[in-house]
């Protein structure tokens, strides 16, 4: 089986110790390639160092809304200057997050709307971050438009009508984790309305692990139980199902490897 992590955070404390083995596993662990993602300017810069250093991480750049209120006047500047690399596929994650409101709502869509033009005008595909926000995301983006390229919602904690909407819009599901956990029948719902072509996987590491590794650090090989549960659910071979989510994470992403 062959997978890919659209999601993850490598550059991390968590994964200090053992990231060099962990990225030489990746071939014997099927991982085709991992977009690793920033959270704020600083972030995305140790994001994009650790994607140089390795042919198979990727990298997105941006400013996490929990991040929003302590942006500096050029971070925007800032941003557009790492994305001159080759290595940056994307920007985010970026969005409203309302659970935890560690940055104001004003603040969390000045910096949202900032970052959505930006990724349009470099036409990049944009990592979203939606929590307890779905009504004033949806809003937003509406407003503003996807880049040509289209995003991702990630994570997705919401139901099927609201997935379906984004969809429409242009923005593919980031599935991961939270799909294999017993109680979660809100989105193993939503996988089966959505169907395959509208899904990336992802793991959000080191945070969000699947079922059998609750508690403990989450890392890029755990798509693997996140594709079967999938298959499951959808009732389909796990392999043709995970070269279909392959597929999707290269066309969103414009990767050719
Ligand atoms: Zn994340």
């Amino acid at each position: 089986m062959r997978i890919v992590d659209t999601h993850a955070h490598l550059h991390f404390s968590h994964f200090k110790g053992d990231l060099e083995h962990l990225v030489g596993r990746f071939s014997s662990d099927g991982i085709e390639f991992v977009i690793n993602v920033g959270i704020d300017v600083d972030d995305s810069t140790e994001s994009l160092n650790l994607a140089s250093k390795f042919s198979s991480i990727f990298c997105s750049v941006g400013v996490h809304p929990h991040e929003a209120s302590k942006v500096e006047r050029d971070y925007i500047q800032k941003l557009k200057k790492l994305a001159e690399s080759p290595k940056v596929i994307a920007i985010g994650e970026t969005g409203l997050d309302y659970y935890r409101n560690f940055s104001s709502k004003e603040d969390q869509k000045r910096v949202f709307q900032e970052q959505l033009l930006l990724a349009k005008e470099l036409d990049l595909p944009v990592i979203i971050h939606i929590r307890d926000a779905y009504e004033d995301a949806y809003e937003m983006i509406s407003k503003i438009g996807l880049p040509n390229a289209g995003g991702v919602i990630h994570a997705f904690s919401a139901d099927t009508s609201w997935a379906l909407k984004f969809i429409e819009m242009g923005c593919f599901i980031g599935i991961g984790g939270p799909l294999t956990y017993p109680k979660n029948i809100s989105l193993k719902n939503v996988v089966r309305a959505i169907g395959i072509e509208n899904i990336v996987t992802e793991t959000d590491c080191p945070y969000l692990p699947p079922q059998q590794f609750r508690g403990k650090r989450n890392e890029p090989a755990y798509v693997r139980f996140v594709v079967e549960e999938i298959s499951r659910i959808l009732n389909e071979d796990p392999k043709e199902i995970s070269t279909q989510l392959l597929q999707n994470a290269r066309e969103l992403f414009s990767i050719n490897q």
